[in-house]
């Protein structure tokens, strides 16, 4: 099986800054999976394409070229030769990348880039449906949970530290609809595999979820 550790779950567990710093402490590859749907999500947008008109998603999709750095820090996102680490993370690009990839065709498409990005190096990869369809043989799945509040609290608090509007009902509104669209698509719906761990980050600071993930790790 992959040397994979599968982390997975919704937006607002602190999943990415957990996924993180576990690949730290383990000295191993991390591999951001949505950064690769924001990518395809983002050239779709460039490309003036409507999200709903899965033919021409899926268009725009095939040729844009997608890299997303495998080391834990600096991780940098590419789209052809253009960084777009930034630009990935803007509102527009998250309202949009749920309808993006529920698209049969753009999944095939990232879910091959995600299975070559790992070699024989432990990796941390992170995403929505990892355990369940990229490495099902994954010998460690994780799945975060915490409720809408305790996510919506989180989101809002980073948007607020990085000096951006932000309104808690407003974010706990955007959290709870990309959840939705997340786990009622048809193909690859948000869930924990059946041998997933799962781990509630409600009440517990991310030093205390990274240190219960390198426990489950190293046991
Ligand atoms: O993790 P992040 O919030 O960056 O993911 C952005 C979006 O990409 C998710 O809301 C989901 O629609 C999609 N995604 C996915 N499968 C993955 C990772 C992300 O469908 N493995």
């Amino acid at each position: 099986s992959p040397p994979v550790v599968a982390i997975d779950g919704p937006a607002g567990t602190g999943k990415s800054s957990v996924s993180g710093a576990l690949a730290e402490r383990l000295n191993a590859g991390l591999l951001d999976t949505g950064a690769m749907y924001r990518v395809a999500t983002l050239a779709v947008l460039r490309a003036g394409v409507n999200v709903d008109d899965a033919d021409a998603v899926y268009g725009v999709v095939a040729r844009v070229r997608v890299q997303v750095t495998t080391a834990p820090t600096d991780q940098q996102v590419l789209m052809g030769d253009e960084d777009v680490t930034a630009e990935i993370r803007s509102a527009t690009v998250t309202a949009n990348v749920s309808a993006v990839s529920a698209i049969p065709a753009v999944r095939e498409q990232l879910v091959a880039l995600q299975r070559g990005a790992v070699g024989d190096v432990l990796t941390v990869v992170e995403g929505r449906d990892i355990g369940t369809v990229v490495f099902p043989d994954a010998p460690l799945k994780i799945f975060l949970t915490a409720s809408a509040a305790a996510r919506a609290d989180r989101r809002h608090r980073q948007n607020v530290d990085a000096g951006r509007d932000s309104d808690y009902d407003e974010v706990l509104a955007a959290v709870e609809r990309r959840d939705h669209l997340d786990s009622t698509r048809a193909v690859s719906p948000l869930r924990a595999a059946a041998d997933a761990v799962v781990v509630d980050t409600s009440e517990s600071t991310k030093e205390q979820v990274i240190d219960r993930l390198e426990s489950l790790v190293r046991d």
